[in-house]
């Protein structure tokens, strides 16, 4: 009854989609948890490229199930998008995509929240991707939101009231709070929108819960697939530089309603450097500087769903050994290893230090709200200055890529257990613990 938890070892955009693309093929049926269309996955299949941002990618592989979990939060339209992008390039969607109908409904009230908080924050945002994600968790926790189960086809009434309600706070809020001068959200028109989106969902829909339970104690393998990475959990991230909801394995249990004596492993990513995209603390960033911007170009560190330049650094390997212990991982991939290839020294933080000289083995939990106080100690290792492009046998590695890979593992304290040098599928060497 194999669980098996995919989670980012950083600050997101690890490279997970490659990952859960490769171990799909293990699995019956791979799951969405967390995060709505704010994440976006690249998928390469059949030499095209595409770009996920709410389905699995598991729905590229015959026989697979997809599902997007209670804890996701669904843009209907974008789903729907989606869905058609990925039927024009011949993917089949159809009955092997599910959507939990316990997932909260992204409405469009959420993205003019999620705009007008951003501008008011000034200086002090916090990089959001103005989709509605932050608002409509905010609205699940506040127990205000609206899930696909709460709206009936045959019984309108209950839920046009409910709307009604939500509307005229939102429109309160947005006229004084926000000082908005747009039209105010109305009643019919949101309804309205809302019904015609819901039937098109509407096959989609079902008791994920139920449907994940029952795969697991049938002996099907469930593959858990997180979006964003630890660092942006909104309990253990550089609060309040964070993503609202749990990225870390934990997330799992409670975004798909399964237990966690389910999880037989939990398997991070981590990038051979470290990247982040927008505001917040990033000790071992390399801005303004040659090799920040050699990482940036040679990664191609451009977000998949932003459009956003990634801020680039070297390896932090305090920030995944806090990722290794809050998630249990089990094992590690590596991934852009190759991006590495013509350094002459490779630098991993293994501590940070204050202006007053204390040290830290940890992240302490007041990191984000002092950004800028702490700096890496680093340890300095001879780069390979070799192209290992592709290469997929660990021992044709240069025993220079072999010790950065075995340091960081030892740092970490986890075992590898695949490490990416391209981003083709078979530009990969699989170590132990793969099956
Ligand atoms: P995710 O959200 O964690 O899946 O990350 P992204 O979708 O942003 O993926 C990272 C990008 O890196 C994609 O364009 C991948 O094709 C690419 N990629 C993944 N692994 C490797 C690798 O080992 N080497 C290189 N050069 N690129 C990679």
């Amino acid at each position: 009854m194999p669980g098996i938890v995919v989670v980012g070892a950083q600050w997101g955009d690890e490279g997970k989609g490659k990952v859960v693309d490769l171990l799909t093929q293990q699995a019956d049926i791979v799951a969405r948890f967390q995060g709505g269309n704010n994440a976006g996955h690249t998928v390469m299949f059949e030499d095209k490229t595409f770009v996920v941002h709410l389905i699995p990618s598991g729905v590229f592989w015959e026989n697979k199930i997809a599902v997007l979990g209670n804890g996701v939060v669904v843009d209907p339209a974008a789903l729907l998008d989606e869905v058609a992008q990925l039927r024009k390039a011949g993917v089949r969607v159809e009955d092997n995509l599910k959507v939990s109908d316990a997932a909260n409904v992204v409405m469009p009230y959420h993205k003019a929240f999620d705009q007008f908080r951003e501008a008011l924050r000034g200086p002090g945002k916090i990089g959001t991707t103005g989709r509605g994600i932050g608002p409509a968790y905010e609205d699940k926790m506040a127990r205000r939101g609206v899930r696909f189960s709460d709206f009936n086809p045959r019984m309108e009434k209950p839920f046009r009231v409910r709307l009604e309600q939500i509307l005229e706070e939102k429109n309160f809020l947005l006229r004084n709070h926000f000082r908005s001068e747009e039209k105010p959200f109305v009643l019919d028109e949101v309804y309205e929108r809302f019904r015609s989106l819901y039937a098109r969902v509407e096959p989609y829909l079902c008791d994920t819960p139920a449907l994940l339970n029952d795969a697991l104690d049938a002996g099907k393998t469930v593959l858990f697939e997180g979006a964003q990475g630890t660092g942006l959990d909104v309990d253990h991230g550089t609060y309040p530089y964070v993503t609202s909801s749990s990225t870390t394995a934990g997330g799992a249990c409670t975004g798909c309603g399964i237990g966690p004596t389910h999880i037989t492993k939990v398997i991070g990513i981590a990038k051979a450097y470290t990247t982040r995209v927008g505001e917040g603390p990033f000790p071992t960033e390399l801005a303004g500087t040659a090799i920040g911007e050699f990482l940036q170009k040679r990664g191609q560190e451009i977000g998949a769903t932003t459009g956003r330049v990634r801020r680039c650094g070297w390896f932090d390997a305090v920030l995944v050994r806090e990722s290794v212990r809050l998630n249990g991982m089990t094992a590690m991939a590596v991934m852009k290893l190759d991006v590495l290839d013509s350094l002459e020294t490779l630098k991993i933080a293994v501590g940070y230090k204050d202006e007053e000289g204390n040290t830290y083995d940890r992240i302490p939990h007041w990191m984000g709200s002092y950004p800028d106080r702490l700096t890496p100690v680093y340890e300095e290792m001879p780069g390979w200055n070799t192209t290992i492009r592709g290469i997929s046998r660990y021992e044709d590695l240069p025993a220079n890529t072999r010790a950065y890979l075995e340091r960081i593992s030892e740092l970490c304290g986890v075992p590898l257990m695949l490490v990416s040098t391209g981003p083709r599928r078979e530009e990969t060497i699989m170590l132990e613990g793969m099956s």
